[in-house]
């Protein structure tokens, strides 16, 4: 029995993810559950799976849990109680569905006990790629990949050997507004950017999904994956989302993953590999799918990826900057305090004003993530 704790269980993966564990009651258990607010959708998780213990954000809703609760269960706040739990609990994989930075502590607890970490969270690997990568190397710890595309490259690359990888090719459904020009960029409403095409995910990824910066998060998150340059990471738009992700390789085949877009497929992957399990989701309709079309982004428009992979090149706490500033944006984007249009121009103003340091440590991350949010909040 693999005992699971879930970072982010109330989010669209935290919920997927108990549904895969609710599937294989004999392999999976529900060690612990974290959720930022939404205490009344943790409650029914915390009768049906009966996690030893549970984290909440704030204090003031732990306490109402603590005593609203008629099962034990142990309730602890803030992030103290985050770290807490990543770092003593007993459990045998983590898997990081948080959204945004505040994924980063708990994994690095998780990290150095060597524990599996199963990674949606892809502003983890973004903001602190170099110091979990070398940490994972010291603890033997092994991060296996939810985002989808990272879930399809890492089984395209089962039994491969990455110096024979020539290129990846990470696909994008191009979101939304893919057929917008410029101009009606401008003035898309936050209904318009939550209204994905493919995918039904939480708020912030899907405005970033519509801004492309998704893809431009998972350029920087394969490179820390991967070990791939910039050179070798190429993004596709896919607009169909069944090619999930696929590899060339220097004798010119190329492999692809394939799939109908539902992320409990990846999240049952990263949870019971090497094994595969079998599943009773629908498989995918092959002779159905007539058309499967491939381009190019129009990096012009979709600012943001190029900013990604400039941040890339760069290096240093610019990828840190390049997300903060991304969080803020979004977060005034979805309370209709700036127009769409202002993501990258805000994110651009931020990379200017603040200071770059190579190879960073741990405090100069969390330092500069917070330093960029005030700039980015104050623009
Ligand atoms: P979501 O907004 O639906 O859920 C986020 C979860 O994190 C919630 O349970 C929330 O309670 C918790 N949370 C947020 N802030 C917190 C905080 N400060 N402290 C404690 N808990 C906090 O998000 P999501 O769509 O499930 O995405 C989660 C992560 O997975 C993101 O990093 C996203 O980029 C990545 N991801 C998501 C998908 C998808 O299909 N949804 C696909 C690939 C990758
Ligand atoms: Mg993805």
């Amino acid at each position: 029995m693999k005992k699971v704790l879930i970072l982010g269980s109330t989010g669209s993966i935290g919920v997927n993810t108990l549904n895969v564990i609710r599937n294989f009651p004999d392999r999976f258990s529900a060690a612990a559950l974290t959720v930022n607010t939404r205490i009344d959708l943790l409650e029914p998780q915390i009768y049906e799976f009966k996690p030893r213990v549970v984290v909440v954000k704030d204090e003031k809703f732990a306490a109402d849990l603590r005593r609203k609760l008629t099962i034990k269960c142990e309730v602890l706040s803030g992030i103290e109680g985050l770290i807490s739990v990543a770092a003593n609990l007993d459990y045998d994989i983590l898997l990081g569905a948080m959204v945004g930075f505040a994924g980063l502590a708990p994994t690095l607890e998780a990290i150095k006990r060597g524990k599996r970490i199963a990674l949606a969270n892809k502003e983890t690997l973004v903001v602190g790629g170099e110091i979990v990568t070398e940490l994972c190397k010291t603890h033997n710890a092994e991060i296996i990949p939810v985002d989808s595309e990272h879930s399809a490259i890492y089984q395209c690359l089962v039994g491969e050997n990455t110096k024979f990888v020539n290129k990846i090719i990470l696909t994008a459904s191009g979101g939304p507004f893919l057929h917008l020009n410029n101009e009606e960029l401008k003035n898309v409403t936050v209904k318009d950017a939550l209204n994905h095409p493919t995918w039904k995910m939480g708020n912030k990824i899907t405005i970033d999904s519509a801004s492309m910066m998704n893809k431009g998060l998972e350029v920087i998150e394969a490179h820390w994956l991967f070990g791939l340059s910039k050179e070798k990471i190429e993004v596709l738009i896919h607009p169909q989302s069944i090619i999930h992700s696929m590899v060339e390789f220097v004798d010119g085949s190329v492999k692809a993953q394939m799939g109908l877009p539902d992320m409990k497929l990846p999240i049952q992957y990263a949870l019971g590999y090497p094994e595969r399990l079998e599943s009773s989701f629908p498989k995918t309709p092959l002779p159905k799918m007539n058309t499967l079309n491939l381009f190019e982004p129009d990096m012009e428009k979709f600012e943001c990826l190029r900013l990604a992979y400039e941040v890339l090149e760069t290096g240093g706490t610019a990828p840190c900057v390049l997300n903060a500033a991304n969080e803020v944006a979004v977060d005034r984007f979805l309370n209709g305090k700036i127009k769409f249009s202002y993501i990258p121009f805000l994110i651009n103003k931020a990379l200017e004003k603040i200071e770059n340091h190579k190879s960073p440590d741990i405090e100069t991350i969390f330092e500069c993530d917070k330093l960029t949010r005030e700039l980015a909040s104050q623009l």
